[in-house]
């Protein structure tokens, strides 16, 4: 299975779609206080964005002018190496 299923798009601060770990979106969670975006997830200095500015409600296919690319191309990598087509990500990003 891809790894992407563990995520889904979510709009943050009502402008920006980004991928979040589906387990930390359970709306009974308010621990951790700040999530990560998948873009940000292997960053050296993530930035957390604040549950409260997440929405609350999953994005099935967030256009093109809200989504994040550098999330849309995990998920596509991702997808890659589910299907075999690809290695684990690494040295081509
Ligand atoms: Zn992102």
């Amino acid at each position: 299975m891809s790894r992407a299923a563990g995520y889904e798009w979510r709009l943050f601060a009502e402008t920006e779609a980004h991928l979040y770990r589906r387990a930390l979106l359970d709306p009974d969670l308010y621990w951790p206080p700040m999530l990560l975006a998948w873009c940000e997830e292997e960053r050296q200095e993530p930035l957390g964005h604040e549950r409260t500015a997440i929405s609350a409600d999953r994005i099935a296919a967030p256009s093109a002018t809200v989504r994040c690319p550098r999330c849309s191309g995990l998920l596509l990598d991702a997808n890659a190496v589910a299907r075999g087509e690809r290695g684990v990500r690494g040295g081509q990003g």
